[in-house]
């Protein structure tokens, strides 16, 4: 599963319903007593964030809109050749995170990610402490391999288990076995890993609130660092949305989808995880920075096919076809497909966009020096009704959305937001 693909994916805009009672009898918390407005340490400033593409995948996942093939696996060191002469290519400067997403990097041997962990360091000034992720499949974790992942410099891995249902994960076309992805998850540990992030998937067709709360109470019992649960959002041109679109397959019904977000969030909080955005849940200090960047409208490189990235002054999309990827690296083309330069209306729309995702929210200081305007003169009217209405709220000078409005994220931008 592409944990960071999934970041860009918004919730569903149905009205929120209150969330079940109260399942078992409250853990003492590991880490957050209660939501904190308390804006996470940020990195250097003027630092970048780079994000690689492994597009591979050992098979397709039915519901999958991500960049990625089951093909043409023989390409896969002509393509790191091209990724390390894009990341060459860049200009040095500071970096404090670096994404190995997909696809499935997982499937990477150690050796070839030791290649391009190293090559980063060489080109940028990497801060201390950097995080270095990898998405991983439980499918394809052993433990000497996840050991020497983490000998290669990988700080942090992103577990896809989706479900802790078999019948779900054969549904969602997995690889692996709700016991292979505690498995995989007990060797990471074992590996030496301080910082385990681990995928929930909610709001699949027939998935009952029972079955939530089951995989979610064994994902918690593995007391990772980090969870993000991901409501499904389907493509018509994906083999399951084509499914819903001929009328075979019914979505489940918004309110139930909801009913599963409100107990997720009840179950985290009891867990001792905060809620830092609208899919993510950590325990103190284990907030991923990489992801933060891309919520605070920071600068991130991204390299490989199907790639997107902002950064000095430019957003772009690079090619998500393998060989012109390889093709066009090789001859220091950029393979942008899309590419524009930044504009004062899309940052401010973005900023606010992105940033009410956090529970952080926004500064209003920040926005106001950034772009000569404040949050109020920037929405208008809009923003004062909301917050009487009790969807926003100002923490001093901080505008977030209240816990409660997190479902309907987007409904409230788009009242939200000027034309
Ligand atoms: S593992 Fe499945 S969900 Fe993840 S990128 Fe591959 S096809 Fe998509």
């Amino acid at each position: 599963m592409a944990a960071g693909a999934c970041l860009l994916r918004t919730l569903p805009t149905n009205s929120p319903t209150p969330g079940p009672s109260a399942l078992r009898s409250p853990k003492p918390p590991r880490g957050y007593s209660d939501r904190s407005p308390t804006p996470i340490s940020c990195p250097v400033p003027g630092s970048v964030a780079v994000y690689v593409h492994i597009p591979w995948c050992a098979a397709i996942c039915p519901y999958c809109d991500f960049d990625k093939q089951a093909s043409d696996f023989r390409l896969v060191d002509q393509y790191i050749e091209a990724v390390l002469a894009h990341m060459r290519s860049q200009p040095r400067r500071p970096s404090h995170s670096l994404y190995f997403g997909g696809g499935t990097p997982s499937l990477l041997t150690p050796a070839r990610l030791e290649r391009l962990i190293k090559a980063w360091r060489t080109r940028f000034s990497v801060t201390t402490d950097p995080e270095v992720t990898v998405e991983s499949n439980p499918s394809d974790i052993v433990a000497h391999k996840v050991g020497a992942y983490f000998a290669a410099g990988v700080t942090r891995i992103s577990l896809g288990v989706q479900s802790l249902d078999d019948e779900e994960l054969r549904f969602l076309g997995r690889r692996h076995t709700a016991d292979k992805a505690l498995r995989a998850a007990e060797a990471i540990r074992e590996a030496g890993c301080q910082d385990l992030s681990v995928d929930l998937m909610y709001g699949l067709p027939r998935q009952s609130l029972d079955s939530v709360r089951r995989s979610l109470a064994g994902l918690i019992e593995l007391e990772p660092d980090h969870i993000s649960c991901y409501g499904l959002t389907l493509e018509d041109d994906t083999p399951m949305g084509a499914e819903v679109v001929a009328g075979r397959l019914p979505l489940l019904a918004d309110d139930a989808v909801a009913d599963q977000y409100a107990e997720i969030q009840r179950m985290l909080a009891e867990g001792g995880f905060g809620q830092y955005e609208l899919s993510n849940w950590a325990l103190p200090g284990h907030e991923s920075i990489h992801n933060l960047t891309y919520w605070r409208n920071g600068e991130w490189i991204g390299l490989g096919a199907g790639a997107a990235g902002s950064a000095a002054g430019r957003r772009y999309k690079r090619t998500p076809v393998v060989r012109d990827y390889t093709e066009a690296a090789m001859n220091r083309d950029p393979a942008f497909v899309e590419s524009e330069k930044w504009s004062k209306p899309s940052a401010l729309r973005d900023t606010v966009m992105l940033g009410l995702r956090l529970a952080e929210g926004i500064s209003d200081m920040e926005f106001e020096g950034r772009f000569g305007t404040s949050l109020r003169q920037y929405c208008g009217p809009r923003l004062d009704d909301l917050v009487a209405a009790g969807v926003l709220e100002w923490s001093g000078e901080r505008l977030s959305l209240t816990p409660k409005s997190y479902f309907v994220c987007n409904a409230v931008l788009g009242e939200l937001l000027p034309p």
